[in-house]
């Protein structure tokens, strides 16, 4: 294990020690705990494991090299087309799910699904909830509906995954003024900005880019929200580091929103916008 992950540390991964025991703990099909009661590893499970840590130090995402990604409560496929969700969105999930507390059949949206971490965390959070998932992205479409379809067949109330584009006027027409609840995480990342390798080269353009100022998908998404939330419904919305203030503004600035409020993640940067519908 000490050779791997020299490997990966020589390769700039960020948890090198981590990412090792994962990838062999992936290949031996057991938790990264049982490792520690690992004796010796067999020939065929080095050779896979090699090939695997050979990916990692070219910079291939941890997950796409497992198939899996863990997201609050789940543990979503992911792979080649979709964006990895990261554990700073878990967040605006659990304030998703607090809002929806004592909502029998509340109406969700979620713009810009990807895997469906969240729309998915909600419908298994809070099980009464009417989940709409919504993808504009044809690749990435393709795990929003089979992590979906993974999930009710795990006995999860089904989520409706729709194409579509969270900045089309015409989207969901049939939910205008009903819905209690819209979240996003909508690409966001300015134009130009440096990214890591496995983001750049393995996470869809689409689920990123956010224009000059990283905010254009937003712009149309804030229209989208107002229009779709019936009044007192609430809006959530993740953003980048640089955003803890642009954003808030530009949601007072809409007009059609009020209680707007920024939230840090687990490590204290500022990482979502809430507002509720006036
Ligand atoms: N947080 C992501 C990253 O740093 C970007 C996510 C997004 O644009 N929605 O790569």
């Amino acid at each position: 294990m000490a050779g791997a992950t020299r490997r990966l540390t020589d390769a700039g991964v960020d948890s090198p020690r981590v990412d090792a025991e994962l990838l062999l703990a992936s290949v031996l099909g057991v938790s990264r705990g049982r490792l520690l009661t690992l004796l010796v590893v067999p020939d065929d499970v080095a050779v896979r494991f090699g090939a695997l840590l050979d990916q990692r130090a070219d910079r291939v995402p941890l997950q796409h090299l497992t198939g899996r990604a863990p997201f609050r409560y789940l543990e979503l496929a992911v792979g080649p087309g979709v964006f990895v969700p990261r554990p700073e969105t878990e967040q605006l999930a659990g304030w998703a799910v607090q809002q929806l507390a004592g909502l029998a059949a509340p109406v969700v949206v979620d713009l810009g699904a990807g895997s469906g971490a969240l729309a998915l965390s909600i419908a298994h959070e809070h099980p009464g909830a009417r989940v709409t998932a919504v993808e504009r992205d044809p690749g990435a479409i393709e795990w929003t509906r089979h992590n979906a379809a993974d999930r009710a067949v795990a006995g999860d109330t089904p989520v409706q995954v729709l194409p579509g584009d969270m900045t089309d006027p015409q989207l969901l027409r049939g939910l205008d003024g009903s819905v209690d609840l819209v979240v996003s995480n909508p690409p966001y990342v300015p134009d130009g900005a440096r990214v890591p390798r496995e983001v750049a080269d393995h996470d869809p353009p689409l689920a990123l880019w956010g224009g000059p100022d990283g905010l254009d998908v937003v712009r149309g998404l804030l229209v989208t929200a107002a229009r779709l939330l019936r009044a007192g419904g609430l809006l959530g919305i993740e953003h980048a580091d640089q955003q803890g203030s642009s954003l808030p503004a530009l949601v007072r600035a809409h007009g059609s929103y009020t209680e707007v409020e920024d939230h840090p993640d687990l490590a204290g940067r500022p990482r979502f916008t809430t507002a509720r519908r006036a």
